[in-house]
């Protein structure tokens, strides 16, 4: 029944089982380990042969309800939550790599993502091929026999390419490659890409889905056999499980996804648009633009175009820095999808990890601005935007 309901009615109420003592909002249960009521119990829960909570590295009954919360969203059988995006993206990654595999990658991926991909796979012996997954025949041309995983972020940060999941899937899939899209951009609600034909879906939860930047955290979904081997063969050892009380602050603000979201979407499209008329700008990357490459796939692959928005001004580094640094309501910070509006420079601050050859190679230009566009009023978040051209 969870399954039929409109998103708005499963941001509320999906994955959440009635407590026995009537409280209307979920119990956190802040607690390490569970007791048993013998040796033998303990025994048969280790042993797999009776269901009941064990540790909470290994599951705890607020986190699961945030799980159960978002594999209904993305349209998947199951979903893991881990202690932040990147873990999400090195438990989804290890869950289906060993030495000797190869992966292909987005040459444009968050910055740390780009160092876990450089950098540390390739110390376990996996081979990384990074292309630009715009050009659908690259991918394919890419992929080889040790091929196992296609990963790649749509819109990309910090420039907000598009790609093409339904085709990029079906690319993959022929060669029985695995597809993971990072959703973090989007969320469940804009875009779900399991029903476009993706395998796995990793978000950095501490952006959009908790929303108020007090959290950091990630999810994986995919299906219950991948899931369970995630949990109960990466992530048990590896450690990287979400604290219940981020699960219980997720928990709620997911509640308020939904309504948040509107509001990030309708005034980016405003901040958007002004952007592109300002003279002072010399080029907007928002996909709710007609001239934005992705801009056929909203309304379609993604419902919305989404709360960031690129952009470069007509003036070198130090003119873009200085226009940072006049801003008064804008907050200078990493991240996104918090209620409060964030401005950083990929460059120096998200994407630092790539050289400047690799950002290059990436359409990652140093003069690039990343906004997040927070539930301010629009208006005083663009006259603020004016006094800093001024
Ligand atoms: N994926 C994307 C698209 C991101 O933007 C980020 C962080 O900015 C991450 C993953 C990593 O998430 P976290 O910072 O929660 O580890």
């Amino acid at each position: 029944m969870q399954q039929r309901w409109k998103q708005a009615t499963q941001l509320v109420h999906a994955g959440h089982e009635k407590d026995p003592s009537g409280a209307l909002v979920s119990p956190l249960y802040q607690s390490a380990t569970f007791t048993f009521t013998s040796a033998e119990q303990g025994g048969r829960r280790f042993a797999g042969d009776e269901p009941g909570y064990i540790y909470t590295r290994l599951g705890n009954p607020t986190t699961n309800e945030l799980e159960r919360k978002l594999a209904v969203l993305e349209g998947a059988e199951a979903a893991a939550a881990t202690a932040s995006g990147m873990a999400a993206v090195s438990t989804a990654l290890l869950t289906h790599l060993s030495q000797g595999d190869h992966i292909v990658a987005s040459h444009a991926v968050y910055g740390c993502t780009y160092s876990f991909l450089t950098e540390h796979l390739p110390r376990y012996g996996v081979e990384v091929t990074l292309v630009d997954c715009k050009d659908a025949d690259a991918v394919k041309a890419a992929i080889t026999s040790k091929t196992k995983v296609l990963f790649f972020e749509t819109p990309v940060n910090p420039h907000l390419d598009v790609y093409d999941i339904s085709a990029l899937s079906a690319i993959a899939r022929q060669q029985q490659v695995v597809t993971i899209v990072d959703n973090t951009f989007m969320t469940p609600l804009l875009q779900q890409p399991i029903k476009l034909g993706a395998d796995m879906v990793i978000h950095s939860a501490t952006k959009y889905l908790n929303g108020h930047g007090d959290v950091i955290a990630g999810m994986i979904c995919g299906s219950e056999a991948v899931i369970e081997k995630a949990k109960y063969e990466v992530l048990k050892d590896f450690g990287g499980v979400l604290s219940p009380h981020d699960a219980w602050l997720i928990l709620r603000g997911m509640k308020t996804l939904d309504v948040r979201l509107s509001r990030h979407c309708a005034s980016a499209q405003r901040i958007a648009e002004y952007l592109q008329n300002h003279s002072q700008v010399e080029k907007v990357y928002y996909p709710g633009l007609n001239d934005h490459q992705g801009n056929s796939l909203v309304g379609k692959q993604m419902k919305q175009a989404g709360g960031v928005i690129a952009f470069e001004l007509r003036c070198d580094l130090a003119g873009s820095i200085a226009f940072v640094n006049q801003l008064k309501l804008w907050t200078i910070a990493v991240s996104l999808g918090d209620a409060e509006s964030l401005i950083q420079h990929p460059a120096s601050m998200t994407h630092s990890p790539y050289t400047p050859e690799q950002r290059l190679a990436a359409g990652i230009s140093d003069n690039l601005l990343r906004i997040s566009v927070g539930l301010e009023d629009s208006e005083d978040l663009i006259a603020d935007l004016e006094q800093a051209f001024t």
